[in-house]
């Protein structure tokens, strides 16, 4: 689970020294805002730090609620959590602001083995956790969506509000705008911002800054930035909740697979505060996701179906199965430092990309960026 890091290909680091030396003046004390692109967690941490430190914030997100990849997909039978699988937690910083949402965030012991067989059979022993997995409940999204609460109270959250292009506010040419797009491609413009963070994948990141003809030299930084997609699927079996099947197939709830299609398998029902149906999320390699990436979803689905079956020997018809594509789900290669910030340009940029692959990265990759800011 160890992710190679790498130098940045520029020297862009945290905001320098004098830079933070000159922050004590009146003048950079005055409340800024900022513009926070992303509502997955490293946006949240960071909006949330800029907020406790007596600025004000606007963060855009796209989608309907914040979370980003960790993710809860509904349905009839339950949730999935179709993204994050569990998370762990090594930074103190990270263990303190999981405090604040203890009543949330719960272990989950999930016997996991490793399936080395190429049939895709079990043939090792279960695998020792090496450290605590934690899930959010009742979903992965509840965590993100807890601690975006006071942001969404304040008015300062605006979801359903993709950034299309920043560019110079017409009124004050110092200052950022952001021209945005909502439902039904409805466009509004928001202005008046000090600078602006991206705590958006890297790709992404990358995407806006090129369409915006903005922060060029962040570019090079980003375009280093390597980040896997994941077909993932999700299936319910409601006939397994019978008094005599108390659940389907293995013994097992997880399971780290060599098969060549998909690399993991977990019981969603074996995690703490879900529903009882049985229900598995299962993950594709990022070889064989990236390979199938623009593949119809229902070829998709019917193959990694097929790879379940093998792996598990549940044969039964699930009554629900879905498929997932993310684009940019795993970082292969990191960044290797906390965040990127062009003090010229007044753009930063951080996300789990810039330490690693994980969602603890990403909180501390989105906090460093604000106290560096602050
Ligand atoms: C399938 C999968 C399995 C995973 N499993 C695990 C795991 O088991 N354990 C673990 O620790 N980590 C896991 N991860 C990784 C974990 O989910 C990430 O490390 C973490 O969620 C990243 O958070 P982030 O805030 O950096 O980015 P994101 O969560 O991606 O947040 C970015 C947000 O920006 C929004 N956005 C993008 N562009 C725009 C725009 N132009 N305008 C407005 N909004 C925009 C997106 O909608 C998104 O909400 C997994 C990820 C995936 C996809």
């Amino acid at each position: 689970m160890t992710a190679k890091t790498k130098p940045a290909s520029t020297p862009l680091k945290r905001p320098s020294r004098s830079t933070a030396k000159s922050a004590a003046t009146p003048e950079r004390q005055a409340p800024r805002h900022y513009a926070v692109v992303g509502a997955g967690i490293a946006g949240i941490a960071c909006a949330r730090t800029l907020v406790q430190a007596g600025h004000r914030v606007t963060v855009f997100e796209k989608s309907r609620g914040p979370g980003g990849r960790m993710a809860t997909r509904h349905s009839e039978f339950g949730g999935f959590d179709h993204g994050t699988q569990y998370f762990t937690v090594r930074d103190a910083r990270f263990e303190k602001a999981l405090a604040s949402a203890s009543g949330l965030v719960r272990p989950w012991s999930a016997n996991t083995v490793r399936i080395l067989d190429e049939a895709g059979r079990v043939v090792a022993s279960a695998l020792p956790p090496k450290e605590a997995h934690w899930v959010a409940t009742p979903g992965m999204n509840a965590l993100v969506k807890q601690w975006a609460l006071p942001l969404g109270v304040a008015g300062a959250l605006a979801l359903e509000t993709e950034v299309i292009r920043m560019e110079a506010d017409k009124l004050h040419p110092d200052r950022w705008q952001m021209q945005t797009e909502g439902p039904g491609a409805a466009s509004q413009v928001y202005s008046g911002f000090d600078a602006v963070v991206l705590a958006v994948p890297a790709p992404q990141a990358h995407a806006l800054l090129l369409s915006s003809q903005q922060g060029k030299t962040l570019m090079p930084a980003l375009s280093g930035i390597n980040i896997a997609p994941c077909w993932t699927l999700m299936l319910a079996f409601p006939q397994a909740l019978q008094p005599t099947l108390p659940h389907l197939g293995p013994h097992w709830n997880a399971a780290r697979s060599t098969h060549h299609r998909i690399t993991w398998l977990a019981r969603e029902s074996s995690k703490p505060g879900r529903g009882a149906i049985e229900r598995w999320t299962v993950q594709a390699s990022p070889e064989w996701s990236q390979k199938h990436l623009e593949d119809d979803a229902e070829r998709v689905k019917a193959k990694l179906l097929k790879a379940f079956t093998e792996v598990t020997g549940i044969r039964a018809q699930p009554s629900h199965a879905v498929v997932h594509r993310w684009r940019y789900a795993q970082t292969t290669e990191p960044l290797g430092q906390p965040f990127l910030w062009d003090a010229k340009s007044r753009i930063g940029s951080c996300g789990d990309w810039c330490i690693g692959h994980r969602v603890e990265d990403g909180f501390v990759s989105g906090l460093e960026m604000a106290l560096a800011l602050v």
